[in-house]
């Protein structure tokens, strides 16, 4: 394989930015062991042992991918407890995941009404307005929950955010009214020529990488098949065992320096010349580079569509945060698995000049 490589004569890659703040698991687990924990502000979360026990249901419901039960758990906990400023937010949370996204805004921002001093619940309801497609709120809620936390472990992704919004890279649902994104998509601009089909895809082990689990190798097929969709029979794959003779390979890792930037979920390059794809490795991070966000599969099968998006040759972002090529891993993912928007869709089949 390295000596494919190096007689490949163009060596590209795509850095691949996968910031995300909020609405993880990490988050969610306010409390530690049953014990109740304290709020930014010293005071405690909760001093109604029944509140506090219908939040916990909620919460390991949540955590679990039961959004529709745990906001029932969520709603009891705030009418037990109407100053519960955890529980609002993660009733916030449930909704934004159940699709409600105005319900979620009312009470991501009560909680921060509650306790203004948590910077979580700030993180949390700009992770909200950007679900429901307002972007401006998003990047002054991230302004004041930067302000509020220096030393946030999420700070240098919600900086990296920031700087995409304000150089006009990030423009939120509502402007999303174009059919596709394929002008966002930057150079090499280079494409599997369709007499390499299938494309031999090698996927190395993740026994014994921290964070692995066996799951998420069954979502890959699941991604390339939602990407091939849109190619009327023309882009197919095929697993194979031996990495030397792959078009792609995917190899996982839980070593941060691994991806080009520490900041990004996941690293690929591509090398090929004259606008042909010929080889294209992917390296998966089992973990998230913020220490409090948990993967799970869900949030694994977001970085996938994300990353094979990259593989297929489409090297460029999208600005709406719908679209699975967009930025971040989008703040559902927790309890979603990924979906490929039509624009994603519509943009593949136009960067291969096939109409959709
Ligand atoms: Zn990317």
């Amino acid at each position: 394989m390295h000596v494919r490589k190096l007689m490949l004569a163009a060596a590209m890659s795509i850095a691949c930015q996968l910031q995300f703040a909020g609405f993880d698991n990490g988050k969610i687990a306010w409390f530690d062991n049953g014990k109740v924990a304290w709020a930014d502000s010293g005071k405690p979360y909760t001093g109604n042992p029944e509140a506090y026990n219908a939040f916990n249901q909620g919460r390991t419901l949540l955590i679990n991918g039961d959004a529709a039960h745990a906001a029932g758990y969520f709603k009891k906990a705030i009418e037990l407890d109407p100053n519960f400023g955890v529980a609002e937010s993660n009733y916030g949370v449930s909704l934004s995941a159940l699709g409600d996204k105005r319900g979620a805004i009312e009470h991501l921002k009560k909680a921060t009404t509650i306790e203004p001093g948590t910077a979580m619940f700030w993180d949390n309801l700009a992770v909200g307005y950007q679900a429901e497609g307002d972007l401006d709120s998003a990047a002054q809620v991230y302004e004041h929950y930067l302000q509020i936390s220096p030393g946030a472990a999420d700070r240098a992704k919600v900086q990296a955010w920031l700087n995409n919004y304000h150089k006009g890279r990030i423009k939120g649902t509502e402007n999303a009214t174009t059919p596709d994104y394929a002008a966002s998509i930057k150079p090499p601009w280079m494409r599997w020529n369709f007499n390499q089909m299938p494309l031999k895809v090698f996927i190395g082990s993740g026994v014994g990488v921290p964070g692995f689990q066996p799951a998420f190798v069954d979502l890959i097929p699941t991604a390339c098949n939602d990407w091939s969709r849109p190619m009327q029979g023309k882009l197919s794959f095929v697993p194979v065992d031996n990495p030397n003779n792959a078009d792609i390979t995917i190899e996982w890792t839980h070593d941060l320096s691994r991806a080009k930037d520490p900041g990004e979920g996941g690293h690929t390059q591509t090398w090929g010349e004259q606008g042909r794809l010929a080889h294209v490795q992917m390296i998966i991070l089992t973990n998230d580079p913020t220490t409090t966000v948990r993967m799970t599969p869900q949030r694994m099968s977001w970085i996938l569509h994300h990353e094979i998006g990259h593989a297929l040759g489409l090297s460029g972002h999208s600005p709406d945060p719908d679209d699975a090529m967009y930025y971040n891993v989008p703040p559902t993912a927790m309890v979603r698995y990924a979906t490929l928007t039509n624009r994603d869709l519509n943009t593949l089949a136009k960067y291969y000049g096939l109409s959709n």
